[in-house]
């Protein structure tokens, strides 16, 4: 393959399933999971006795945020909406079981094995190969100039020996005697009702394809598994103003199947930290250290090298002091906006003030220092009857109030149910 289709989707074509959990298509998994977890309290079938719309409701948020949570269905969610997912994000999860996975004991993670049903997978012909969710590191850097990368992939393509059907010559396969040829073998599945209703999985011998070929008629080259690795090059190109967890797509890249179209293939950007700026939508934020007497006399120099390595020279304005943790704002020096890269956002600056050294102090007339700077405080007026005498000791403020040896824990009604880290939402 030399060209592949290439589209990069910003915005979700659909967002039902958000709106469902109450977040925005920007949520991080997190956020998705904080808000899962309180709706699925809040319309419990259980707390809502007389809703009859409650178990459905229940189940629908279920469903999207086992969408939601999975990256890969997430992905392939926000690039083709819910006809992109197999099985149309039909069929649902037992509410029961969900529910135990997050609010019982059991322990471990939530590790949500919902299934939309054995039909689904393998077995059925869908409509759509499974698509390859590729992580991509970038860096600030990256995302404020834009990149193109080149790289080698290796997917799964239709034998060119067989063209796919894993036969050799003309061999045909015979129906599979597991299953008699269905692709499926009966089994149990637990409604969400409680009961046990009869279902389908899909065929251990044959792999759902209903047929199998003796050894000896399978295809040399891919030993009848229809499919060979291929090596190919893919180019994406990471366009300036992308943000954390942007998704490109590489519409039909993905690994061939037999009898339907590939899948795509989607890069998920993650940004790593900045050590100098830091990122909120297309706005920056950056700390630029001022010495003492720049605070003091003002400046005006290079401030700071930015992302596509050019200097930014800043004067400050005449008689004014700088305190330390003043901040500025540089307009127009944020980040590219997405698609309107000739657009930019902000820049913020906050001030640290450099104290001189010891080492200059000694080098310097104190007498005459003191003279020029504004005076001394005196003691406090009025003065306390008793004065103790402090003896002065550096210290660690990360040592304030970590004495008491029992341990302080909060008292949050989550945390049984939840072992992560509280994070905030930026
Ligand atoms: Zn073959
Ligand atoms: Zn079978």
């Amino acid at each position: 393959m030399s060209v592949t289709e290439l589209k990069s989707c910003a915005v979700p074509v659909e967002t039902e399933l958000y709106q469902l959990l109450g977040v925005s298509v920007t949520a991080t998994d997190d956020e998705i999971k904080k808000a899962y977890r309180r709706k699925a309290k809040e319309h419990h079938p259980d707390k809502n006795i007389n809703d009859p719309e409650a178990g459905r409701k229940f189940q629908e948020m279920a469903a999207a945020y086992e969408i939601l949570n999975d990256p890969q269905k997430r992905a392939t969610y926000d690039a083709h909406g819910i006809d992109g997912l197999p099985g149309g994000g039909g069929g649902g999860p037992s509410m029961d079981d969900i529910f135990a996975q997050f609010f019982g004991g059991g322990g471990g993670g939530p590790t949500f094995g919902f299934d939309f049903g054995p039909d689904m997978h393998g077995g059925r012909r869908r409509g759509k190969g499974e698509d390859s969710i590729i992580p991509y590191d970038v860096t600030l850097e990256d995302l404020y100039n834009g990149k193109s990368v080149k790289m080698n992939m290796e997917k799964e393509v239709l034998c060119s020996q067989c063209k796919g059907s894993g036969a050799r010559g003309n061999a045909k396969p015979k129906p599979c005697s597991t299953c008699d040829g269905k692709g499926w073998t009966p089994t149990k599945l637990r409604l969400p009702n409680g009961a046990y209703g009869a279902s389908r999985a899909q065929c251990k011998d044959c792999k759902g394809a209903g047929e199998k070929l003796k050894e000896k008629e399978r295809c040399k080259k891919c030993k009848g598994e229809k499919l060979v690795k291929e090596k190919t090059r893919q180019e994406i190109f990471i366009e300036k103003g992308m943000s954390d967890r942007q998704r490109i797509v590489l519409a039909g890249a993905g690994d061939q199947q037999p009898g339907i179209p590939a899948g795509d293939v989607i890069f998920i950007l993650k940004a790593a930290a900045h050590e100098s700026f830091e990122r909120s939508g297309n706005d920056l934020l950056t700390h630029v250290t001022i010495t003492l007497s720049e605070a003091l006399l003002g400046f005006s120099r290079i401030i700071l090298t930015h992302l596509d390595g050019r200097g930014v020279k800043l004067s400050s304005p005449p008689g004014k002091i700088i305190k330390a943790q003043d901040s500025i704002v540089l307009r127009g020096e944020g980040m590219p906006i997405y698609k309107r890269p000739d657009e930019k956002g902000d820049l913020y600056v906050i001030f640290d003030i450099e104290m001189p050294t010891e080492e200059w102090m000694k080098s310097i007339d104190l007498k005459a220092l003191a003279a020029v700077l504004p005076p001394k405080r005196v003691d406090v007026d009025p003065q306390p009857e008793v004065v103790d005498v402090a003896k002065y000791e550096e210290s660690d403020i990360v040592d304030f109030g970590e004495d008491d040896e029992d341990g302080w824990e909060d008292e949050d009604e989550d945390d049984e149910l939840d072992s992560e880290p509280e994070c905030r939402p930026q």
